[in-house]
Parts: C-alpha cells; sequence; structure tokens
C-alpha cells in the first residue's frame, strides 16, 4: 500500500485519519512523547495489525489513548481517587496509568491482562484524531520491536513505509521518550516505566511510590514481568552498547584506550572535544536534560548500522527526566555498564 503523510497543519488532517482509524487501519501518530502506531483499540482486528506491523509478541500490551480525562471510566472500572488526582494534574501529558479494565476493552489489545493501560496524550492534532474516530486508539511507539523508539516521522516511514494507511508528520517530539507508566492496581503505586512525568513529580502527588525492579535491571526472560513486555529486549541498535560510568576525564580515557576503528562514541555535547578522532556522536547537552531526552532515540538510530562495532554511551546522572534517559540507555546496552573508576 502506498503510506499517505500527512502534515498535521492540515485542515482535513483529522479527519482523514480518523476515517482510516475507524476502517481498521494503521496511523502513525504524533505525540509529545515519541510517534505511536494507532489503531481503534477496541477493533482486535486492527490491533492485530499493530502487532504484526511491528513484529511485536503477543503478550506485550498496548496503551490506549483517549481524547479527554473523563474517557477513562469507558475503559476501565474500581478507579481510585488517585488517578483522578494524576489525571486532572499531568492529563494532557506523558503519564499512562494501569487500571482494571473493562470487558470491552479486547483481550488483544491489554495481552490477556484484566487490567489496561491508558493515556490522554498532550497533542491537540492527535486528541483531534481520536475525538474524531470515536474510539480509544491503541497505540505503541511506531518502531520496530526492539529497535529504538520513533520521534520523528521519517523515523516512521524508515520502518513502515508502504506497511501502513498513514503517518501524521508533527514534527519531532518534545519529550522524545515513552511515557512513564504507573501501576495503581496494587496497594501500593508501582512505576512500571519512567518518562516525562518524573518519580519526583509522582511522589509529591501519591506520597507513595514503588520502583518495579525492571526499571532498574534487566528482567530474566523466564521470569514473571508486572506486564510481560517489560523482560524484552528494547531500544537497541545492531552495535553492542556499553555504558562508561566515571567523571569526563577517567571515561574519555578509558574509551579512548579501547576505541577502536569502527566503534563510536554516544556522548554530551559537552564532551565532543574529548574524543576528537573517535566519530563521536552527541544526543544532547548534560547541563540541560531534557535535550537529552529528546535527542537519544534519534542518535541510537543513526548508530543502528551494521557496520559499527562497539558503541561506547555516556549517560546523565540523577533524577527528573534523567531517569529516565538513564532507563532507556540501560535498556539498549543490557545493562552492560564499565566503570573506569573502580576497574582493577
Ligand atoms: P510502548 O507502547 O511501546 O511504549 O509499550 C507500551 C508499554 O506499556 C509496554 O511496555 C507495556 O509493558 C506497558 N503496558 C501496557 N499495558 C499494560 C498493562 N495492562 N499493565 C502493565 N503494563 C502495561
Ligand atoms: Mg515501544
Amino acid at each position: 500500500m502506498k503510506t499517505l503523510i500527512l502534515s498535521s497543519n492540515g485542515p482535513e488532517t483529522p479527519s482523514i485519519a480518523a476515517e482510516i482509524i475507524k476502517s481498521g487501519e494503521l496511523v502513525a501518530i504524533p505525540t509529545e512523547t515519541v510517534y505511536g502506531l494507532g489503531a481503534d483499540g477496541l477493533n482486535p482486528e486492527a490491533v492485530a495489525k499493530i502487532f504484526l506491523a511491528k513484529g511485536r509478541p503477543q503478550d506485550n500490551p498496548l496503551i490506549l489513548h483517549v481524547a479527554e480525562a473523563a474517557d477513562m471510566e469507558k475503559f476501565c472500572h474500581n478507579i481510585p481517587q488517585a488517578a483522578y488526582i494524576l489525571a486532572e494534574k499531568f492529563w494532557p501529558g506523558p503519564l499512562t496509568m494501569v487500571l482494571p479494565a473493562k470487558d470491552c476493552v479486547p483481550l488483544e489489545t491489554r495481552a490477556g491482562l484484566p487490567t489496561v493501560a491508558v493515556r490522554c496524550p498532550d497533542n491537540a492534532v492527535t486528541r483531534e484524531i481520536i475525538r474524531l474516530s470515536g474510539v480509544p486508539v491503541a497505540a505503541p511507539s511506531a518502531n520496530i520491536s526492539g529497535k529504538p523508539s520513533t520521534t520523528t516521522a521519517e523515523h516512521v516511514l524508515h520502518d513502515h513505509d508502504g506497511k501502513i494507511a498513514a503517518v501524521v508528520d508533527g514534527g519531532p517530539c518534545r519529550v522524545g521518550v515513552e511515557s512513564t507508566i504507573v501501576d495503581l492496581t496494587e496497594d501500593r503505586p508501582r512505576l512500571l516505566r519512567p518518562g516525562g512525568i518524573t518519580p519526583e513529580q509522582l511522589m509529591e502527588v501519591l506520597g507513595d511510590l514503588v520502583v518495579d525492579k525492571a526499571v532498574v535491571a534487566q528482567i530474566d526472560k523466564d521470569a514473571v514481568a508486572k506486564a510481560p513486555g517489560m523482560k524484552y529486549k528494547h531500544y537497541a541498535p545492531q552495535a553492542e552498547v556499553v555504558i562508561v560510568a566515571g567523571s569526563r576525564e577517567n571515561a574519555a580515557a578509558y574509551i579512548r584506550s579501547h576505541f577502536v576503528p569502527n566503534d563510536r562514541v554516544l556522548c554530551f555535547e559537552e564532551e565532543l572535544p574529548l574524543y576528537s578522532g573517535c566519530n563521536p556522536l552527541s544526543y544532547g547537552r548534560e547541563a540541560d536534560t531534557a535535550t537529552l531526552s529528546a535527542g537519544l532515540f534519534a542518535a541510537l538510530r543513526e548508530l543502528d548500522s551494521p557496520g559499527i562495532g562497539r558503541v561506547y554511551a555516556r549517560c546523565p546522572d540523577g533524577g527528573g527526566i534523567a531517569y529516565a534517559v538513564q532507563n532507556r540507555l540501560k535498556k539498549a546496552a543490557a545493562f552492560r555498564i564499565i566503570d573506569p573508576e573502580v576497574e582493577v
């Protein structure tokens, strides 16, 4: 099929995209986090097309995108007070809540779980598309499964040109990493994935937050994860990524002494002068961590090329959005981290 490229400024774009969704086909949509591969979340056949296009394992559930907060009541029940407070404070925005699912949500969308993930995205055109389609839009990140996420329409076309009905081009995504996911179905709220809404912001509202171990360590592929998708390899370019911790100077000394031709260095803009001759690629400024989250996936995609040996990556410290960047980079590196300051 020919993939339509629709500008998000086009006056007809919301109605054209909504018609495609109603007809059971796929449309890639821009959000503030990453581009999503959207379909009618109540139509199991449409949802099956998402899994097929991405090569996504069937047991990895999708997020339902709604046009307004009140819509969560259509798809979830036993909604705790905390969900209303979080929605009031952070929606539309990069926060996904896991809540008990109503029967109207097909098992295909939630991968057989009794719960469903919902989010109201902060992109006016995408919300208008959802509103006009009259259904919640199921949309995982639009990348091929396992690969770095899509933060531009070009990334989407690279992975799906000719395989999906349309992409809505809304320019580069502002946040650049996927939404924060918080599970509200247990006794204590649980962070399943860090993102644009930070743990600090959640704590301020909830007063309590358990960080799931999938956020900080690699889950064994045979282990039971809170959502099965959490145990899959994620965000990885073809090359082996290794995070090098430590001070700027110690990391540069380590990398420069181990670097061989065809390796690459993924670093902060401030560090570029330390890596002359090592083909460095910056993904943003360490002093402004929002630029790191916005630039990470485009950089990982640039490094997703067969000729590259090893990628030595520098990772920001600290909380806020840096916490989400650490999580994605560590997963891309399969938790391979070298600290030259403790190496013997
Ligand atoms: P993606 O759309 O690529 O960001 O993937 C959606 C993420 O949401 C997956 O990693 C899932 O594990 C998570 N997710 C979706 N539904 C649920 C759910 N019901 N319970 C827990 N996690 C979920
Ligand atoms: Mg994804």
